[in-house]
């Protein structure tokens, strides 16, 4: 039996219609050009994935691969339900695991934005000790994300947002235990930048995924612009209430 039954469906919202929609959309952002960057949706057990070296903006659902979390005893081997008759999986794939086994995440999106590099490299040249966690406060947009991990609730606008960084590798591959290394540093955070590469996001669900990645985006081409005008990314700014407040 053909394995196409995994990615036939006439619903836009089905993982295998909804990875190249929302990549071609990326793509118009500048977050997965020149075939870099990709997302994945998690939904229960079965994983899509985009996949490696395609022009991301015109993949078609015949282009997904489906894996099953549940038959991957063997990380060498990795065993997939569906294939594309020609491709090759996505080195993301690792990474994309990691934010489905460890945090339960629904969808994960990696991009290559200019921000997210550029904010990697801003952190650089703070030097070693300084380089490892992109922080903000005070800043309305902060409100685009959760808490953390099994934690109700969105931060406010004076909470600080942190970010941690990690090296970047030669092979994206190998990212991962860097990345699960800082997940399990910082339990809350839902995005994990990598220096001069780009940043990994990951949500509940796509609809999650979705706003913190396009809310960190905003975050980091302001912090950018914040440096550029020699303001700092984290202040100490009264809190103002309201008279009926008080
Ligand atoms: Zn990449």
């Amino acid at each position: 039996m053909s394995d196409d039954h995994y990615i036939t469906s006439e619903d836009p919202d089905h993982p295998a219609n909804l990875i190249p929609s929302l990549c071609a959309k990326f793509w118009t952002l500048g977050w997965v050009t020149g075939t870099g960057g990709g997302c994945s949706i998690r939904n229960d057990d079965l994983v899509y994935i985009a996949p490696s070296g395609v022009q991301k903006e015109l993949m078609k659902n015949t282009d997904i691969y489906v894996l099953a979390l549940s038959k991957q005893t063997d990380l060498k081997n990795r065993v997939y339900l569906r294939s594309p008759p020609c491709g090759r999986p996505s080195q993301c794939t690792p990474l994309f695991l990691a934010a489905f086994t460890k945090r339960g995440a629904g969808c994960c999106i990696h991009t290559h934005s200019h921000w997210a590099v550029l904010v990697t490299l801003l952190l650089e040249a703070q030097g070693p000790g300084k380089d490892k966690l992109f922080e903000i406060n005070n800043i309305e947009q902060i409100k685009g994300f959760g808490k953390g991990f099994q934690k109700q609730g969105n931060l406010g606008y004076h909470d600080t947002l942190r970010i941690p960084v990690i090296e970047n590798t030669a092979h994206e591959e190998d990212l991962t235990e860097f990345l699960e290394e800082a997940m399990d540093q910082h339990p809350d955070t839902y995005a994990v930048l990598v220096r001069r590469h780009g940043v990994y996001v990951w949500g509940d669900n796509v609809h999650k995924a979705k706003t913190m990645c396009e809310s960190l985006d905003y975050l980091f081409q302001l912090a950018v612009e914040m440096k550029q005008l020699g303001i700092p990314w984290l202040s100490d700014i009264p809190v103002t209430v309201p008279t009926s407040r008080r």
